[in-house]
């Protein structure tokens, strides 16, 4: 019987895993992929992370990360704003960054199953069973870190399930000329396209689309031809860059609908609680900052501080307390792009009162936050 079981091996399951194992809580993480390996992901994590991870032990700048402190967004005719960002970000891949969370969760003591796929979760007594591919697993305390869509949402019976989402996520890894502390998030008609550096003088090249022009346009190479070239800074990048894999790699159904904090009893955390629109690129600072959260509170369950009622009674107050808001502002940025002329009138909005586009990144960015004290 572990103390918790974590379903899911991103960030918010990896991070945990380290956290509790240093303090002394018997987990067990099961990831159906085995490490390392490519998710799609624009790979600029916000710099509000940084005490954090230096504290569960990762410094991202020694593993290479570039330093990320400029924004452009252009709308689909080219026409681009710049500025400075307030706090800034790094970029790392995630096939870097998932790999040293799983070497440090391994060290803290962590029991780590990989290539192994959960199936069902079932209330067992004082806890849960857990059935993988390969076994079962008995644990008092279920985290579900399972990312923005799972099998594991079909077998929960989770409700947002029942609307599907227009969107498509597709990534490739780029060598290319571009400012190394700049990111630029370059719109299209329905969609928009973020590169930024990451280690090894390489550029994460990601974006996102809808997936109605990819089933009518027939091919990913086709949609990037008629849809994102059309934007001029797009096409240059085209042209002009290297793209490092055959095939990218890609991601359906990407939703954004609020998702229940609790299912079942299992807490959930990172997407699986609730996903941020891409284009404030902070999801990956949120599912750190809750797997932050969910561990101090689990840390006084274990400890006896904390009743279990009371528990999910403080994370959910909590959780919604750091990012209902924040959630809701990246909706409504959202939707301010896409068509093409509202996206050039936001931009040239912004680049006109630079005190709005400040006003409006603080929004959808958190404040540094610090880790439960081991
Ligand atoms: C197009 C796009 C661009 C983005 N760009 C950025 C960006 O630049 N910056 C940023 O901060 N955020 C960005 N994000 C968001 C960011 O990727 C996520 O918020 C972040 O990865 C969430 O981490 P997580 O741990 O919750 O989920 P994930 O990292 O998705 O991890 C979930 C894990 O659960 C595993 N899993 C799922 N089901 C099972 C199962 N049944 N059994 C076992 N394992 C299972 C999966 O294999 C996966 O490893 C972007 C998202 C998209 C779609």
């Amino acid at each position: 019987m572990y103390d918790v079981a974590i379903l899911g091996g991103g960030l918010a399951g990896l991070a945990s895993a380290i956290g509790l194992s240093k303090a002394g809580i018997s987990v067990v993480l099961i990831e159906k992929n085995r490490y390392p390996f490519h998710r799609v992901c624009g790979e600029y994590v916000s710099l509000e992370t940084l005490n954090y991870l230096k504290a569960l032990g990762f410094d991202p700048f020694a593993a290479g990360a570039a330093h990320l402190k400029r924004l452009q967004v252009s709308a689909p005719s080219g026409n681009t704003l710049e500025c400075n960002l307030d706090l800034g970000g790094f970029g790392l891949s995630r096939y870097r960054f998932d790999l040293e969370l799983v070497q440090l969760a391994q060290a803290a003591g962590a029991t780590l199953h990989t290539r192994e796929k959960v199936n069902a979760v079932d209330p067992n007594g004082n806890g849960y069973r857990i059935k993988t591919s390969e076994r079962e697993i008995s644990a008092r305390i279920v985290i579900g870190a399972f990312g923005k869509r799972s099998t594991l949402d079909k077998s929960l019976e989770r409700s947002f399930l029942q609307k599907r989402s227009p969107y498509v996520g597709i990534k490739y890894h780029i060598h290319y000329d571009q400012e190394d502390d700049l990111i630029a998030l370059h719109n299209f008609k329905d969609g928009y396209c973020g590169i930024s550096r990451i280690e090894d003088e390489k550029y994460c090249l990601c974006y996102l689309a809808q997936n109605r022009h990819l089933k009518r346009l027939r091919s990913i190479p086709e949609m990037e031809k008629q849809m994102l070239r059309t934007n001029p800074h797009l096409d240059r990048i085209f042209v002009k860059a290297e793209f490092l894999w055959k095939r990218p790699v890609v991601i359906n159904e990407v939703s954004f609908a609020p998702k229940p904090l609790l299912e079942q009893g299992i807490f959930t955390c990172g997407d699986a609680a609730g996903m941020i629109a891409p284009l404030c690129g902070n999801g990956m600072a949120m599912a750190l900052h809750g797997a932050s959260l969910l561990t101090g509170l689990l840390v006084d369950h274990f400890s006896g501080r904390l009743s279990i009622s009371e528990l999910e009674q403080r994370y959910v107050k909590e959780w919604r307390a750091l990012f209902a808001l924040r959630l809701q502002v990246g909706r409504n940025v959202q939707q301010l792009f896409g068509a093409p002329v509202t996206t050039e009138w936001v931009v040239r909005l912004f680049k006109a009162l630079p005190p709005l586009t400040r006003a409006v990144m603080k929004q959808t960015h958190g404040k540094s936050f610090e880790a439960f004290a081991y």
